[in-house]
């Protein structure tokens, strides 16, 4: 097993626990993983000029294009990832999948299935600290008293993005712009879904069976 080649895509909805897993899979095989945002941080800070040109975009409120986050993810994977990988957050649609299959061979695709209501249950519910940014949840890790916050008393709040409406609105264009990535790696035979209601431990169990 040691010797095999992962690389592997986590899949899921916000709340799904995908990067969780995607990070104890890095651990026990020691894998890199390469998530959209990190990769473009890394490259921005590099200072070259591709990385420039993202910063100049993003300083101006763009979106960085398909094309050109096939290519710094292109790079990153010929210059980092020939022993594996795992990729989070790439690709986000039909013709960046498209794109990376033209470029390298995924060996799993693992969906972390999660129903709407849950992800909006899980995510939902979490309530932040303003002050020291400690993260709560009214039901799975309440604060002691209502509404303040255990380190200083600090009222707790709900993230702008972490909203109901909010929420209903990433977990739209997550079913939109995801279920024909989905597609596309069914067609290939690489395609694992795993329920992600279980705890961590339990949905780790899960996608160690889909990697032996
Ligand atoms: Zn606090």
């Amino acid at each position: 097993m040691e010797n095999k080649k992962y690389k592997i895509l986590f899949i899921g909805p916000q709340g799904s626990g995908k990067g969780t897993q995607a990070q104890l899979v890095a651990e026990k095989f020691g894998l890199p993983i390469f998530s959209t945002g990190n990769i473009l941080r890394q490259r921005i800070q590099s200072g070259d000029e591709l990385g420039q040109e993202i910063k100049s975009l993003i300083d101006a409120g763009y979106l960085v294009s398909d094309e050109l986050v096939n290519k710094i993810v292109a790079d990153k994977i010929k210059v980092e990832g020939q022993g594996g990988y795992i990729l989070d957050g790439y690709p986000r649609n039909l013709a960046q999948a498209e794109f990376l299959a033209s470029q390298d061979e995924l060996t799993h695709v693992l969906e972390i299935d999660l129903s709407d209501e849950k992800s909006i249950r899980r995510i939902g519910g979490r309530r932040t600290c303003p002050k020291c940014q400690t993260v709560y949840h009214v039901e799975y890790n309440p604060p002691k008293d209502d509404d303040l916050c255990d380190n200083d008393g600090e009222r707790l709040i709900i993230r702008d993005d972490e909203t109901e409406e909010a929420l209903k609105k990433r977990l739209a264009t997550y079913h939109e712009v995801t279920e024909p990535v989905i597609g596309f790696y069914k067609n290939k035979g690489i395609h694992h879904k795993i329920d992600g209601r279980p705890a961590i431990a339990e949905v780790f169990e899960e996608v160690m069976k889909e990697l032996e």
